[in-house]
């Protein structure tokens, strides 16, 4: 084949690529389908996800090998949208998308600094969270405050979130459909703000948010990309509170977050 020709197939490669990267970060979304544009000026669906890909690599891209060879998902920077949380809120609405509504007392929202770097998932809201209509603020949270603090933030300088936002009965993990119903919302957030790094807190959070099955104990304290941002597993803080003797691990973990934003200059 001639240099041009080799060329060519080697955009078209990158460019399949791209379109299917593209459309998996869209369907974890929950967004199914893509519109044709309405005649009127309303934004589409795709448009209120507002998650606006720029279908450019990060890195160098590496040379397929064939056109027909298996194309590995090449990673996607994520761009943030313009949507605000009031407009996601309103969305989510007084929410019935899934059994959990039966039994909670609030929806519990994200809740931070809206122009964070840095951004703490969590599971699913517990007793406290159910009463108070906010993400960890029982024991786990005033853990998870002094984590936070401990690596040199106050907790209302990053964001606060969970895959669910109602509380599960009996605090069960959330089965994988009450997941994936949720998860879109939080995603919308992430790229409403664009922190630079997210840590995970458990095997909940770190599987729904990188769509790995690998637990905890595999995963945390090295550093994963979740389409261009940097994102930390470790262990949650209730586990923290029944096994203290892991803590050395988190701060191991969390010792690394701080270091990486410290040593790279804030992006806007
Ligand atoms: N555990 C979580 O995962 N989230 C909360 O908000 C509280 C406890």
């Amino acid at each position: 084949m001639s240099t041009q020709s080799d060329s060519l197939v080697t955009e078209l490669v990158s460019l399949t690529r791209d379109a299917r990267e593209h459309l998996i970060y869209l369907h974890e979304l929950g967004i199914e389908g893509i519109e044709a544009p309405p005649d009127s000026e309303a934004p589409t669906l795709e448009q209120r996800a507002a998650v606006a890909f720029e279908t450019r690599t990060v890195g160098t891209r590496a040379p397929a090998d064939t056109l027909f060879g298996e194309l590995k998902p090449a990673p996607v920077a994520l761009s943030k949208s313009s949507e605000t949380f009031e407009e996601i809120w309103a969305d989510i609405g007084d929410c019935v998308r899934c059994p959990l509504y039966e039994r909670r007392t609030h929806i519990v929202h994200t809740e931070g600094n809206r122009r964070a770097r840095l951004m703490f998932i969590g599971e699913a809201p517990g007793a406290d969270e159910d009463i108070q209509a906010r993400p960890f603020v029982g024991r786990a949270g005033q853990l998870l405050t002094k984590i936070i603090e401990s690596i040199g933030f106050k907790r209302e300088e990053v964001l606060i979130g969970n895959v669910n936002r109602c509380r599960p009965p009996g605090n069960r993990p959330p089965t994988p459909d009450e997941a994936a119903t949720c998860k879109p919302f939080l995603l919308r957030e992430i790229a409403a703000v664009g922190p630079e790094v997210i840590v995970v807190l458990g095997n909940t959070a770190t599987q729904n948010l990188l769509g790995v099955r690998q637990g905890i104990t595999r995963l945390r304290g090295q550093f994963q990309d979740y389409h261009g941002v940097k994102v930390m597993p470790t262990f949650h803080p209730a586990y923290l509170l029944r096994d203290p003797s892991k803590k050395k691990e988190t701060w191991e973990d969390l010792k690394k977050v701080r270091d990486y934003l410290e040593t790279t200059a804030r992006r806007d």
